[in-house]
């Protein structure tokens, strides 16, 4: 599948990287190394945000900034870890002082302020569990998340807690207290307090509760790309993954700084956007605002960002904008560029390459494996359009489901089935929330199956074909959406595109696709004739799509994510299914 130039990287002189030899690191890699590189709690115990923050404190880092945070109007806010550990201490200590017991949630349903990092680290203290629900949710999905979860602390602001509690509060028994962050306009209920008044009187507590590491810790739901998103639950021993995925496939030293633009409100913005940044003692951008290109370039340089962690929905965004605004900023402190959430086409790798000098290296895992799975690293080649090679410790399969629910593993190289991994990693999911058997039937022969589709090429690359939902079957051979996609965005009119198959007749399937186009060229048959032309010379007559139609946007999540299920049912006239993650679309 690569027909585009392998990106060979040179050595950087001023810096050792964390994988300097890949094969030889996989080979020596144990997780007890991670875990030596962590403090732990007396009598084998471990908590995230001892990890995260405290360690370091103690460790004689406490001056260090953790969190630089930009608020909206530009104001730039450094939180020191000395700050952040006294600030979570006293939200640890506020949850005990209202009777918050072990293993309870807090949920948050908030922007991107700093009161937040100070509560999700809080949480994990005193032993409770935290679950982050993206802000933009109307009423109908925090009121299903809640449920779910059994939320008993809310954290939220005024605004959204008449805008979106008030309507469903009779319908979350479980919930005792919401604590509101900023002003408070008017009387609120008794359950419902200012985050500001009880954490000046939360000074004396109990300190951070020694939980085990298969303590829950954490409750993230999916992103509902292919149906009702799932509540997987994840324990405090998943910062061995996130600490070691942060350093070895993310790059992180602790003289960077690091910018993972990922909403917290999503797995990634919780593991990288918080924990793995401070494991690694870095200091981490948090911007309040919505993305903006400008903005964005000019945060990369004005805080002279290193390390950039973000999506292809962004980066697409960013082509968008074009390359002449990109070249009015000095980005040379940018070292390490990565994406992650949907593949990445080669075309926004070689972009990246082009524009900023530096490749996007993309990377592959999902809310389920807690921390990065498939990796391209700081050395080595990158291969665009391939998600990378596992990390170290990871063992990752291409297998094929059998009938009597085991599974077989398939070796040849380049040929496409069931990504999985071996089960037991340290970030596993050990739960979906209410869905035993769900879960159960994750798992086979010692395989985590992910329900992606992949290949993997003979030097160990993996490359994404699509979910296994996405699959196109036409005139009686697979076709992944991911392929016929990728070939799209190369023409040079297209920004986005999204494949599905359709009914028809003879062939099964035929594959129908949805574009966008970038600014300067307008919808006309004669323009999607050529980009059909296009297709066709590229994919071949059997693969190209069939019917292209061009679309002013497409459907996502409101983590960016291409929703085909929602395309599909939509040319189907089928139900749309759950869409609560659905982003406001024309
Ligand atoms: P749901 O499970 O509710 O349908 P979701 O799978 O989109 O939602 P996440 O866990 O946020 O929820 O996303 C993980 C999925 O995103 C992966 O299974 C994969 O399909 C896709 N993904 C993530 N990273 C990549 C990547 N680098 N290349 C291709 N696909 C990716
Ligand atoms: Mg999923």
């Amino acid at each position: 599948m690569t027909k585009h130039p392998i990106i060979h990287q040179a050595p950087s002189p001023d810096r050792q990287p964390n994988v300097e030899d890949y094969p030889a690191l996989c080979a020596r890699f144990r997780w007890a190394d991670a875990q030596a590189e962590l403090d732990g709690l007396p009598g084998g115990k471990l908590n995230i945000a001892h990890e995260a923050v405290d360690r370091h404190v103690l460790h004689g880092a406490g001056d260090k900034t953790a969190i630089r945070w930009i608020a909206k109007d530009g104001t730039v806010r450094p939180i020191s870890y000395a700050e952040l550990k006294t600030q979570s201490d006293r939200f640890a200590t506020l949850l005990h002082q209202l009777g918050v017991e072990r293993g309870e949630r807090v949920f948050s349903l908030l922007g991107r302020v700093p009161e937040l990092y100070a509560a999700v680290l809080g949480t994990l203290k005193a032993g409770a569990v935290y679950s982050p629900l993206f802000p933009a949710f109307g009423p109908e999905p925090v009121k299903a998340r809640m449920q779910i979860g059994a939320c008993r602390v809310l954290l939220t602001t005024e605004t959204f807690y008449k805008r979106k509690i008030v309507p469903i509060r009779q319908e979350l028994p479980a919930l005792r207290h919401v604590l509101i962050v900023g002003p408070i306009s008017e009387a609120l209920p008794d359950d419902v307090h200012s985050f500001d008044a009880l954490m000046a009187q939360a000074t004396d507590g109990p300190g951070i509760v020694a939980t085990a590491p298969e303590d829950p810790a954490l409750l993230h739901f999916t992103s509902g790309t292919t149906g009702k998103p799932k509540g997987a639950i994840h324990v405090h021993q998943a910062v061995l993954a996130h600490h070691i995925s942060g350093k070895l496939a993310l790059d992180l030293h602790p003289d960077d700084i690091v910018w993972c633009t990922a909403d917290p409100g999503w797995v990634t913005g919780t593991s990288y956007g918080i924990i793995a940044p401070l494991t690694n003692q870095t200091t981490m951008i948090v911007d309040e605002a919505e993305f903006d290109a400008a903005r964005w370039y000019q945060i990369l340089q004005d805080q002279k960002v290193s390390v950039w962690y973000s999506a292809p929905t962004a980066i697409r965004m960013l082509m968008r904008a074009g390359a002449e605004l990109a070249s009015k900023y000095d980005l040379s402190a940018l070292r390490f560029l990565a994406s992650v959430g949907e593949p990445l086409n080669a075309e926004a790798v070689l972009w990246s390459q082009d524009v900023f000098g530096r490749a996007f290296h993309d990377n592959w895992w999902q809310t389920e494996t807690g921390a990065i799975m498939l990796a391209n690293y700081a050395t080595g080649d990158i291969k665009p359009g391939s998600m990378g090679r596992p990390l170290p410790g990871i063992t990752a399969g291409i297998v094929e489901r059998l009938p009597d629910g085991g599974v077989r593993e398939i070796t040849a190289p380049d040929t496409p089935g069931e990504l999985a991994l071996r089960s037991g990693w340290p970030s596993m999911f050990r739960g979906y929330l209410d869905e035993a058997e769900r879960y159960r039937k994750c798992f086979a022969d010692g395989w985590y199956l992910t329900e992606d589709l992949a290949s993997r090429d003979a030097d160990g690359y993996y490359w994404f074909v699509g979910r296994a939902d996405d699959m196109i079957k036409s005139a009686g051979h697979f076709i992944g959406p991911f392929e016929v996609e990728s070939a799209l965005v190369e023409h040079p009119a297209v920004a986005e595109a999204a494949a599905i198959g359709v009914p028809d007749d003879r062939a099964g399937e035929i594959v129908k696709a949805f574009v966008t186009l970038h600014r300067g060229y307008t919808a006309s048959d004669d323009l999607e004739k050529e980009i059909m032309a296009h297709a066709r010379k590229t994919l071949g007559p059997a693969v190209a799509p069939r019917i292209i139609a061009i679309a002013e946007s497409l459907p996502k999540t409101r983590s960016g994510k291409i929703m085909r299920r929602l395309l599909k049912a939509r040319e189907l006239g089928l139900p749309e299914g759950d869409t609560s993650t659905l982003e406001a679309f024309a």
